[in-house]
């Protein structure tokens, strides 16, 4: 895997109401056309798609340098909004944008940062050149708006596991009332093994959860 330390936010500069009846993926292999037909470059410039209502899609894969930021490719991840044709530099992210979008970014860029924690940095194409809006409003801004969001969406994602987990629970439970001697004793001590590890794994989220209910 190459060096990523950056991601970089663009918009398809298209009108609210291109391919509408269509979903992600098709609309994600439009652009794709545009790039590798229209430009002729070997695959689609972007990483990520997010569609108007929030849904997301990969495009170039990760391990390959994406096409999207001249001079700022090789370490960066692509991710592109569906949307904002005709916006400026400095509007609000919801004048082109939908809520959905503004919550699928945030929960994308977190996912990206917790699997590359070497990702310092998240900008807009316009940071990088004066001569273009794109995404179409100030990432720094938008990024030290609305903390709130993202505390209540890893909330969510908790409520979720652990009403997962403790459906699982339940089953290894039954299972284990099952057994006797040393048997019962072994299964509860590789049980304890597991939740300890579950938790080790997943501390980060929790800290994080802890720290937006507190
Ligand atoms: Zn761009």
């Amino acid at each position: 895997m190459r060096k990523i330390n950056e991601i970089i936010v663009h918009c398809s500069a298209t009108r609210p109401s291109w391919m509408a009846d269509k979903g992600i993926e098709e609309k994600r292999d439009e652009i794709k056309r545009w790039h590798v037909v229209d430009n002729g470059w070997r695959d689609i410039g972007y990483h990520y798609l997010i569609d108007r209502d929030g849904q997301t899609t990969r495009g170039r894969a990760l391990e390959d340098q994406g096409a999207h930021t001249q001079g700022h490719n090789a370490n960066s991840i692509g991710v592109c909004l569906i949307g904002g044709h005709g916006s400026s530099v400095n509007d609000e992210f919801l004048a082109n944008f939908t809520d959905e979008q503004d919550q699928a970014l945030r929960v994308l860029i977190d996912s990206l940062q917790t699997r590359f924690p070497s990702i310092k940095k998240v900008s807009g194409h316009n940071d990088y050149t004066a001569a273009k809006a794109c995404p179409g409003f100030k990432v720094a801004r938008w990024m030290a708006g609305k903390p709130a969001a993202k505390h209540l969406m890893a909330s969510t994602t908790i409520q979720a596991s652990a009403a997962q987990l403790g459906g699982s629970a339940a089953g290894v439970w039954g299972a284990v009332t099952q057994l006797e001697g040393t048997d019962r004793t072994l299964a509860l001590a590789f049980i304890g093994i597991i939740v300890l590890a579950s938790l080790w794994i997943a501390r980060e989220r929790i800290k994080k959860w802890l720290m937006g209910v507190q």
